[in-house]
C-alpha cells in the first residue's frame, strides 16, 4: 500500500464539476481584479467564521504584514513570536519593519509560553503573534491579560488553524485580527498562493482594505490616501474558495476522525501523540504531529514501507542562516530545538481511508516494537542544544 502526504488530486476530483463550474464563470466575466466573486467569498468566510470582517489577501504572508500596519505596530518596534513558527512569520515581522522577538513553547501544545512571553515584552513591545500550530489553537486567555494591560494587539497567525475552536472561540474573535493562508496545502486550499485577514474591528479591516489595494480610498479608481501594496486575492483563487469552503467543515470533521483513529490506535506506544481534543479545545488537525527519539529511523522505515510524512518544521528560526543572530539575543529555546529533532508528521487529509491510517499505525508499532525503548521520548532526551 501507498499512503500519501496529502492527496490534492483525489480532493479536487471529489469536487470537479461545482469547482470548474465556479472557474468557468469567472472566465467568461473576465473580472479578473477585485469584483463579485471576491466580494462572495469575503462574505462567506466571515460568515463561517463569525467575524464582522474578511479582506482576502495574496497569501497569509502579505496578509500577516498588512495586519501588523493596519494594527497600528510601528516600524522598529519588537514583536514577540514562536521560535518554531514557519520562517513566513517571522518574515512578515521583518517586511513591516520590526524586530521578531522568539520566545520557546509548549513541550505539549507547540504553541506559546505565556510565562515567557510575559518575560519578553517591554516598552519597545509593538504585538504579540501566538501561531496557532498544527491546527490546534493556542491558548489566549493569558496572553488577552498581557497584552490588554501594556496597550499591545495580538494578531493570531491562523494559517493553519481555519475552522479551530478554543473555549467557545475561533480565529479573529478575540484578538485584534487573525491571518490565514489558502496555500493548496492548507486545510482550506486555493489553487495558487492565497490569504486572508478576518477581524471584529471595523478601522482594522478598512485599514488592511486600502493597504492591501495601493493605498486606494474606498471606491476610488484613481485617489490613494497612501502607499499601499499589490496583495489583492484574485477572483479565480475567490472562485475556488468559495466553493471549497461549503465543504470545509466536513473535511475538518473526517480530520478529527482521523485524529482520533491514530490516538486510538498510537496511545499505547512510546510515541508522544498530539493532545487530544476535548470540551475546551477543538483542533482541526492541519498536521498530526508525533514525538519519537528515533525521528529520522522511523520516517525511513515509513518510508520503505510506502508511507509518507513530513517534519514540520526541521529547524528552528533562531537556527535558520538568515536569522541566527536572534539565537544569542532571546534564547535558549531549549524545548523548539529539541521538539524540531524529534516530531514527525504523519498523513492526515480527508481523502484518507480507515484503511490507510490502519497502515499508517500498523507500521508505526511494528518500527516500535522493532527498535524497543530506544524510541521512547523521555524528559532526558530533551536537553537543549548547547554552544
Ligand atoms: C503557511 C503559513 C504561513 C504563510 O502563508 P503563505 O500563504 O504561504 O504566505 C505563515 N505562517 C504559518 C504558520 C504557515 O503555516
Amino acid at each position: 500500500m501507498k499512503v500519501q502526504f496529502l492527496n490534492l488530486v483525489a480532493l479536487y476530483d471529489s469536487i470537479k464539476p461545482e469547482i470548474d463550474e465556479n472557474i468557468q464563470a469567472v472566465l467568461n466575466s473576465q473580472q479578473f481584479i477585485k469584483g463579485p466573486f471576491l466580494d462572495e467569498f469575503e462574505a462567506a468566510l466571515a460568515s463561517y467564521l463569525g467575524v464582522n470582517h474578511a479582506i482576502g489577501c495574496s497569501s497569509g504572508t502579505s496578509a500577516l504584514h498588512v495586519a501588523l500596519l493596519a494594527c497600528g505596530v510601528k516600524p522598529g518596534s519588537e514583536v514577540v513570536t514562536a521560535a518554531n513558527t514557519f520562517f513566513a512569520t517571522v518574515e512578515a515581522i521583518d517586511h513591516a519593519q520590526c524586530k521578531p522577538v522568539l520566545v520557546d513553547i509548549e513541550r505539549a501544545a507547540y504553541t506559546l509560553d505565556p510565562n515567557k512571553v510575559r518575560t519578553s515584552i517591554n516598552e519597545n513591545t509593538g504585538a504579540v503573534i501566538p501561531v496557532h500550530l498544527y491546527g490546534r489553537l493556542a491558548d489566549l486567555e493569558p496572553l488577552i491579560g498581557l497584552a490588554s494591560s501594556h496597550g499591545l494587539p495580538i494578531i493570531e497567525d491562523a494559517a493553519q488553524a481555519i475552522g479551530a475552536v478554543r473555549n467557545g472561540y475561533g480565529i479573529g474573535q478575540r484578538s485584534a485580527c487573525a491571518t490565514i493562508s489558502f496555500f493548496p496545502g492548507k486545510n482550506l486550499g486555493a489553487f495558487g498562493d492565497a490569504g486572508a485577514i478576518v477581524t471584529q474591528d471595523d478601522t482594522v479591516a478598512k485599514h488592511c482594505r486600502q493597504l492591501i489595494d495601493h493605498g486606494r480610498l474606498p471606491g476610488e479608481k484613481y485617489l490613494h490616501a497612501s502607499f499601499g501594496y499589490n496583495y489583492r486575492m484574485d477572483a479565480l483563487q475567490a472562485a475556488v474558495l468559495t466553493v471549497k469552503l461549503r465543504h470545509l467543515s466536513k473535511w475538518n470533521e473526517r480530520r478529527r476522525q482521523i485524529a482520533r483513529q491514530y490516538y486510538s490506535q498510537l496511545k499505547e506506544t512510546s510515541l508522544i501523540l498530539p493532545i487530544p481534543d476535548d470540551g475546551t479545545s477543538q483542533s482541526v488537525h492541519h498536521l498530526y504531529v508525533v514525538r519519537c527519539a528515533e525521528r529520522d529511523k522511523l520516517q525511513r522505515y515509513l518510508k520503505t514501507n510506502g508511507v509518507d510524512t513530513g517534519i514540520h518544521y526541521p529547524v528552528p528560526i533562531h537556527l535558520q542562516p538568515a536569522t541566527k543572530e536572534m539565537a544569542s539575543s532571546n534564547g535558549p529555546f531549549p524545548i523548539a530545538e529539541s521538539t524540531s529533532k524529534q516530531i514527525l508528521s504523519l498523513p492526515i487529509d480527508p481523502m484518507m481511508s480507515d484503511e490507510a491510517v490502519n497502515y499508517v499505525c500498523l507500521h508505526v508499532r511494528a518500527f516500535l516494537e522493532e527498535i524497543g525503548a530506544q524510541a521512547a521520548c523521555k524528559e532526558t532526551s530533551l536537553q537543549p542544544v548547547m554552544r
